[in-house]
C-alpha cells in the first residue's frame, strides 16, 4: 500500500493540501504552498509515479498537454467514518475524496456500554465494506466521533458524563482486531467542526460549531485548525451556568445550560405543557404517540402553539445567553448550530440570535453570522471522514 511508505514533510504537506482542496492544479498548489513551480512539479511527478496521486480534469486534446489538476488516487483504498451520538449511530465507507460508497444509520444507545455498541459498530463496518466489495485490508484510515470528552492522543474517553461505562475504554484497541488501518477518535463536536472546515475548504479561519442534542457542546476552529485545548476538553460549554437558581445538572452543579436547554429539557417542558392542559397540540401528540420529541415541539410551534413557542424561545434565549459570553471571549466570524435541534425550526435560531446580539459587545457581533450548519446532521460523519484522511496523511510525514 503506497500510504505505508515513508514520505518527506513536503510530500505530506502537498498531499494534505490536495485533500483539503478536493483536487488542485499544479499552479494553484505552488501558489498555495509557496513552493516554486519546479519544486511543485517534481513533487507531484514523484507522487504520481508511486500512485498516491492521479491526474483529473480534461485531457487536453489539443497539443497533447498534460492535465493540470491532480487528486488523491481514488484506488488507494477507502476510509471508514463513524459518528456515534448519544442515541444514534451513523457509519459510512468513503473514497479518499470523501465521496460516499456506502452508508448506514440507525438508532443506538451509548448507555448500553462499549461492549454491545462496539460489537454493532464492527458488524456494520464489515457489512458496509462487503456492500462495496472492499476488504478490511483496503481500509486506509478510520475516523470516529463520540459524544464525550476524548484524550485525542490515546483515543480514549475520559469521564464521559453521558456514557460513564466508556471511561478509559479504547475504541482504537476494539477496532484493531478487525483493521490494521490507523484509528482516530475525537469528540463529536470536534468532528462536526472538521466537517464544516472541509465544506468551507478552510475559507473561514475562526468559527464555532455548537451542537445541541441530548447535550450541548462546542467545536472551536481557531486559525483554520480544530482547537482542542491543553487537555482535549476545550469547548465543553454545556456546563456553563445560565441560572444560579436553576435545576441540578447531572454534573452536580445548578443551572447548567445543558440541564436547562438541551433536548431532554425541551421534552420535559413540553410534557409539562401537555399534562397541565396549557397546550392542546402537545397533549394530542402525547396521547397519539406516548411521548414528545423536540421535533414535535417545533411542529406545534409552526402551527401557532403558544406554549411550544414559549419553550423554544426560552431555550433559544438561554443558549444565546451562554453563547454571548463565548462570542465575546473568542470573537468568531461565524457560529454554526447543529445537532438534533436543527429540526426544531427557525424560531429557535431567531431566539438564539436575539439573545447573542443583545448581550455581546458590538465589536464581536458587527460581522457575526449565526446560522444552522448547512451540513445539518451529516457534519459529524463528514468530519469523521476528514479526521481519518487528515490524520492518516499527517502521520506519514517524517523528516528525511
Ligand atoms: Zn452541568
Amino acid at each position: 500500500m503506497p500510504l505505508g511508505m515513508d514520505m518527506s514533510v513536503d510530500e505530506t504537506t502537498l498531499l494534505q493540501t490536495i485533500f483539503w482542496s478536493v483536487g488542485a492544479s499544479r499552479l494553484a498548489l505552488s501558489e498555495r504552498l509557496d513552493f516554486s513551480k519546479s519544486k511543485t512539479n517534481s513533487l507531484v511527478a514523484a507522487l504520481l509515479d508511486v500512485g498516491l496521486l492521479t491526474e483529473t480534469g480534461l485531457k487536453a486534446s489539443s497539443g497533447g498537454r498534460r492535465p493540470e489538476t491532480v487528486q488523491i488516487n481514488p484506488s488507494l483504498g477507502v476510509l471508514i467514518a463513524a459518528d456515534l451520538g448519544a442515541t444514534s449511530l451513523d457509519i459510512a465507507i468513503l473514497r479518499p475524496d470523501l465521496s460516499v460508497l456506502a452508508r448506514h444509520s440507525e438508532a443506538a444507545d451509548v448507555r448500553a456500554g462499549p461492549g454491545l455498541v462496539m460489537a454493532r459498530v464492527r458488524v456494520l463496518m464489515r457489512e458496509l465494506l462487503a456492500q462495496c466489495a472492499t476488504k478490511p485490508q483496503q481500509v486506509i484510515g478510520i475516523g470516529m466521533g463520540v459524544p464525550g470528552p476524548v484524550d485525542f492522543a490515546s483515543g480514549q474517553l475520559v469521564n464521559p458524563p453521558l456514557m460513564p461505562q466508556w471511561d478509559s475504554f479504547s475504541i482504537r484497541d476494539a477496532l484493531r482486531e478487525d483493521f490494521a488501518a490507523p484509528v482516530f477518535v475525537d469528540n463529536d463536536v470536534n468532528t462536526m467542526a472538521l466537517g464544516e472546515l472541509w465544506r468551507l475548504q478552510r475559507s473561514l479561519q475562526n468559527f464555532l460549531v455548537i451542537k445541541v442534542g441530548t447535550s450541548i457542546g462546542c467545536g472551536i476552529v481557531c486559525h483554520g485548525e480544530v482547537y482542542r485545548g491543553a487537555n482535549g476538553s476545550a469547548g465543553d460549554v454545556g456546563h456553563i451556568c445560565v441560572d444560579t437558581a436553576g435545576p441540578r445538572c447531572h454534573c452536580g452543579n445548578l443551572g447548567c445550560v445543558e440541564a436547562m436547554a438541551a433536548g431532554p429539557a425541551i421534552t420535559r417542558m413540553a410534557l409539562e405543557a401537555a399534562i397541565s392542559g396549557e397546550s392542546a397540540l402537545l397533549a394530542a401528540c402525547l396521547a397519539d404517540t406516548g411521548s414528545i420529541t423536540p421535533e414535535d415541539v417545533g411542529n406545534a410551534s409552526r402551527h401557532g402553539d403558544a406554549a411550544a413557542n414559549r419553550i423554544i424561545q426560552h431555550t433559544g434565549n438561554l443558549i444565546g445567553q451562554m453563547l454571548a459570553s463565548v462570542v465575546n471571549f473568542f470573537s468568531p466570524s461565524h457560529v454554526f448550530i447543529g445537532g438534533g435541534i436543527t429540526r426544531i425550526g427557525p424560531l429557535f435560531l431567531a431566539s438564539v440570535r436575539q439573545s447573542i446580539y443583545q448581550r455581546s459587545l458590538a465589536l464581536s457581533t458587527r460581522h457575526l453570522e449565526i446560522q444552522y450548519t448547512p451540513l445539518a446532521e451529516q457534519a459529524g460523519l463528514v468530519g469523521a471522514g476528514v479526521l481519518a484522511m487528515q490524520e492518516t496523511l499527517k502521520n506519514k510525514g517524517s523528516p528525511r
